[in-house]
């Protein structure tokens, strides 16, 4: 979680004054009773009422909760902010742990649906702790690169595409 708290933290300190706002916004509704700090239930209300409860697994208010006492703070809720803004609820399928560095993704999982991917941490993935039947994976970053890579060449058919295209109409 070390990672991603420092990725939230420097990106909420270069947001807007306005969207900031909306941040301690967010915070003060999770925070029902407004005492300044989110406690378990108010956290379990949130996601329960958000529909983030089949997406985060059980242990996530413990990883968020990074002094360990027992409730979050405004750093630590900005934290979970980031992760559902940008929906990262990475966890490895083979021990659990939360990923936000370089970890392994099934290529054709996330070929098929980008929110759903099968994500594994680089122990499981070498030690083959997982019963996943595809068997091509790739690093979040390689994978990444690759969409680049094919993303252009994309743009590059659609052009040729459009000059025959064109010059087919100058033709006929
Ligand atoms: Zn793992
Ligand atoms: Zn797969």
């Amino acid at each position: 979680m070390e990672e991603t708290r420092g990725a939230a933290m420097a990106y909420y300190a270069n947001m807007s004054n306005k969207k900031q706002k909306e941040v301690v916004k967010f915070f003060n509704s999770i925070d029902k009773n407004g005492d300044g700090e989110v406690s378990t239930e108010e956290f379990l209300g949130f996601i329960r009422k958000k529909g983030f409860n089949t997406e985060l697994p059980q242990n996530v208010f413990k990883l968020l909760d990074e002094n360990n006492d027992g409730t979050l703070n405004f750093d630590e809720t900005v934290t979970f902010f980031y992760m559902i803004t940008f929906k990262k609820f990475t966890f490895c399928k083979g021990c659990g742990i939360y990923l936000s560095g370089l970890h392994f993704i099934c290529v054709k999982c996330h070929k098929a649906d980008k929110e759903k991917t099968y994500d594994l941490c680089n122990s499981c993935f070498r030690d083959k702790n997982h019963s996943h039947t595809h068997t091509k994976f790739l690093d979040n970053d390689a994978l990444l690169r690759r969409k680049g890579i094919m993303g252009k060449m994309f743009n590059v058919v659609v052009k040729v595409l459009k000059v025959g295209a064109a010059l087919h109409g100058l033709l006929s």
